[in-house]
């Protein structure tokens, strides 16, 4: 059941990508990128696809060689032929002018590049290769992101301004210039690109930072100061916790207030970690905004005294993973399904009453309590399980309410 939200989303020229929407009032897009090695085209194409089972509906590659390059067309052909039709976007630094003029293939293969404004070339080359990529972009009918980063800002950007700021009679602080130099580089080279010939409708827009405070008062800006689809991220964002609290902070202050097209969520994947956490991450950031659906949410109480075994922890992992794994199977079969909600609570405190809130939930019995634990199904209580079965019997129930509660999908 969704819940209206208490705020309108920022109009923004929809960018279409393939067969997917940036902006334009489309559903906020979920992103990923890869950590393979290009070049390993089999290594890659696993990976992508992976992401996209995960839920990710487009995926960046970085294009940094010749062989690179040269892999593209190979990959995308590697995921059709598995069926796997997500769009693929070649991320570009310093020689994505020439690759993309080389490698005619990867040029098709790819449904985006992003082009980093900051170092696409040097000096007097710099405007050039960026018209060459933009030529390609039009030629090969290709949207593109112009993807600023704090990390590789155009130096001679940013020095003009700095020099500007130190002759005003009340110079701003220096990071104050900095956020401006972001916002102008993205909207003077959106204006460069519109000027050429590509469509506003061709072009999303984004300025990386890795601090929560840049983020938001940049694309504050930035949302202020154009109407082109806002791909949003935090760069850098870290490992573990704090990178997924770092993203959340900054991303969800400017989704609450209506900006953002597209997200991805940068973590750094702990040695030998599974990079398809950074898609479910930034599902779950918009699923807990009530801004998407996408994978039925477990609803689990912390635990405390009152529960001393570790079994309704473990139903409740147990009972998410089997949500998340069986969804590629029920999202095509059934509508609706991503917006279940299930609760799995540890005693009798907060159990029966949370348990209602959900389409199923059951109510653990805690320490002390009677070795029972009582379902509820739609708010009605409808059976109470016993025994060494629960969790399997469980999970029967949830598959079951899910095949008689949601419309099956037309077989395509
Ligand atoms: S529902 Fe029970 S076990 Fe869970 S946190 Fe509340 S009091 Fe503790």
């Amino acid at each position: 059941m969704s819940v209206p939200l208490p705020f309108e989303r920022r109009e923004s020229v929809g960018v279409k990508v393939g067969a997917v929407t940036i902006g334009g009032g489309a559903p906020i897009v979920v992103q990923s990128m890869t950590n393979t090695d290009t070049a390993d085209a089999a290594a890659t194409a696993d990976q992508v696809e992976a992401l996209a089972r995960a839920g990710s509906e487009l995926v960046r590659i970085t294009v940094n060689t010749p062989q690179a390059a040269a892999a593209v067309g190979e990959i995308r052909a590697r995921l059709d032929d598995v069926g796997c039709r997500v769009p693929l976007v070649g991320d570009f630094h310093y020689n994505g002018h020439r690759l993309l003029s080389d490698y005619p293939d990867c040029a098709r293969s790819l449904a985006k590049y992003r082009i980093n404004p900051g170092n696409v070339g040097f000096g007097k080359k710099r405007d050039a290769q960026f018209a060459t990529m933009v030529s390609i972009a039009m030629d090969y009918d290709k949207p593109v992101r112009i993807g600023v980063n704090w990390g590789s800002l155009d130096s001679d950007l940013l020095t003009r301004m700095m020099d500007e700021n130190a002759r005003r009679p009340d110079p701003l602080d220096a990071r104050m210039v900095t956020r401006e130099a972001l916002v102008v580089s993205a909207l003077s080279s959106a204006e460069a690109a519109e000027t050429q010939g590509l469509g506003r409708d061709r072009i999303v827009l984004s300025c990386k930072v890795s601090g929560v405070q840049d983020l938001v008062a940049v694309y504050a800006e930035l949302a202020r100061r154009s109407d082109h689809a806002l791909h949003l991220g935090l760069t850098e964002a870290g490992m573990g916790s704090k990178g997924i609290v770092a993203s959340t902070a900054g991303m969800a202050i400017l989704l609450q207030q209506g900006i953002g097209d597209t997200i991805r969520v940068s973590l750094t994947p702990e040695p030998g970690g599974d990079r398809t956490r950074e898609v479910i991450v930034a599902q779950e950031i918009l699923q807990t905004m009530g801004l998407r659906s996408f994978t039925p949410l477990v609803t689990a109480c912390p635990g405390c005294g009152r529960t001393t075994s570790t079994f309704f922890q473990e139903l409740a992992n147990a009972i998410q993973s089997h949500l998340r794994e069986s969804m590629p199977e029920w999202r095509e079969r059934y509508a609706g399904v991503e917006e279940m909600s299930v609760a799995v609570m540890g005693c009798v405190v907060n159990g029966p009453g949370e348990s209602k809130h959900a389409n199923i939930g059951i109510s653990l019995p805690g320490t002390g309590e009677s070795p029972a634990a009582p379902v509820f199904i739609d708010g009605k209580k409808t059976v109470t399980l016993r025994g060494d079965n629960i969790a399997a019997e469980f999970q029967q129930i949830v598959d079951d309410y899910v095949a008689s509660h949601y419309a099956r999908r037309a077989s395509r």
